[in-house]
């Protein structure tokens, strides 16, 4: 059998290794021509997709470029703790994961191929920008936040619409508590910020109804953190290298559908996150897909089985990815009842309410059920 991925980015590569593991042929086709690099901003993973990655292993792989972080801390501007968790994430720069990603598809046995964008699919064939065409058994669309993918399947799909955030960041000079993923809510912007062997990389999320143009100057991106306890502006200060400032994209009411007629959508084209958990949930995807298509008797059955299996934890994300947006984009009134509220709500959340994230196995050893004609 033979897939076409379309995406080069987090969850392509993880499709394409897991479907090699279960003996499928796949060719990956990605847009850009240059290879990811040292650019863009840092994501990170947690228990759940390292977890995912471990099933097809690349784990180890991937765990090795990055900075494992056991703690997880929310401060507020004001100083407080707001929160603590133990988590087991590793942080690394966006592109250093798809860099590493990219090269396991390949010793997975499956081919990448940069410079090629879809533009149109159906019938079994995908078609390029440049007018060449690929066949296949089965088109995945791992083509992102804008997927052309998910508008082939559906012409009337939703479109992911900024979220009232955007975001600008670094890598600094200026040192933080090691061994912590550090939140801090600010009165007017919320900072993240992990110690990584290469310094600490910090990213603003600022809210504003409109974006900027351009992401301010330094000191002005300072002074958004000036009246905050903290170290985020001397984060700003520190900076040392800029990473781009993105605009948070969401589409709150989901992607209705995923499948049709052997064109499967995953990752960001499936259900936009912004920030958060996206990169975990593209690797899951990407392997659940794959085990489906082991398991089930037709590729049909197979993408039926995985929105079965996928959709209520990805809605369930939805809602949390909604949830932790309006906590960076509260007003000051807002903000002081966040401040107030979070240390209870979160001692509870983080002992039990968030286990369902955190702890999700893909299960990739265990045989999945076969999928109703109904679902
Ligand atoms: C600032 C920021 C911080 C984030 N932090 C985190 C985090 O800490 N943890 C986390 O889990 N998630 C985080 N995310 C979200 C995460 O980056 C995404 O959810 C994840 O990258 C989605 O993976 P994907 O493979 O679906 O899409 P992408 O990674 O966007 O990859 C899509 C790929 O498809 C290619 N492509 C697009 N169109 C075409 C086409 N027509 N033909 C061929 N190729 C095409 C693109 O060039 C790209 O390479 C963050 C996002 C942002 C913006």
């Amino acid at each position: 059998m033979e897939a076409v991925v379309i995406g080069g980015g987090v969850a392509g590569p993880v499709a394409a290794i897991a479907l090699r593991r279960v003996g499928w042929d796949v060719t990956v086709y990605e847009a850009y021509t240059d290879p990811a690099g040292d650019v863009g901003s840092f994501v990170s993973l947690g228990d759940n997709g390292l977890r995912a990655l471990e099933a097809i292993g690349c784990r180890a792989a991937v765990a090795a470029r990055g900075t494992a972080l056991p703690l997880l801390r929310l401060y507020s501007g004001r100083g407080s703790r707001l929160g603590e968790a133990a988590r087991g994430r590793v942080t690394l720069m966006r592109g250093h994961l798809v860099e590493t990603l990219r090269d396991l598809a390949r010793e997975a046995g499956a081919t990448v191929v940069t410079g090629r964008r879809l533009v149109d699919a159906g019938g079994g064939t995908a078609t390029f920008a440049d007018g060449g065409t690929a066949g296949a058994d089965l088109i995945v669309g791992a083509d992102g936040i804008h997927s052309r993918l998910r508008t082939v399947i559906d012409p009337d799909a939703p479109v992911a619409r900024y979220a009232g955030l955007w975001t600008v960041g670094g890598h600094s000079a200026h040192p933080v508590e090691p061994g912590a993923f550090g939140i801090l809510f600010g009165a007017r912007a919320t900072m993240v910020y992990a110690p990584t062997a290469e310094g600490t990389l910090w990213a603003a999320q600022v809210p504003a109804a409109r974006p900027p143009e351009a992401a301010p100057g330094q000191e002005a991106l300072a002074a958004l953190f000036a009246g905050d306890r903290g170290p985020a502006a001397d984060l700003v200060r520190g900076t040392t290298r800029w990473h781009p400032r993105t605009l948070m994209q969401a589409m709150p009411g989901g992607v209705p559908r995923w499948h049709r007629d052997g064109m499967v959508v995953l990752g960001d084209a499936a259900h936009p996150m912004g920030a958060g958990q996206g990169a975990n949930l593209a690797v899951e995807d990407a392997v659940v897909l794959a085990k489906c298509l082991r398991d089930e008797p037709s590729v049909g059955a197979a993408l039926r089985r995985y929105e079965q299996l996928r959709r209520p934890r990805t809605d369930q994300m939805l809602k949390v990815a909604g949830a932790n947006r309006d906590a960076k984009v509260a007003g000051p009134v807002a903000a002081r009842l966040r401040d107030v509220m979070m240390p209870f709500f979160f001692k509870r959340f983080a002992q039990r309410g968030s286990a369902w994230m955190d702890d999700y196995d893909v299960a990739w050893n265990a045989v999945s059920a076969p999928a109703s004609a109904s679902t």
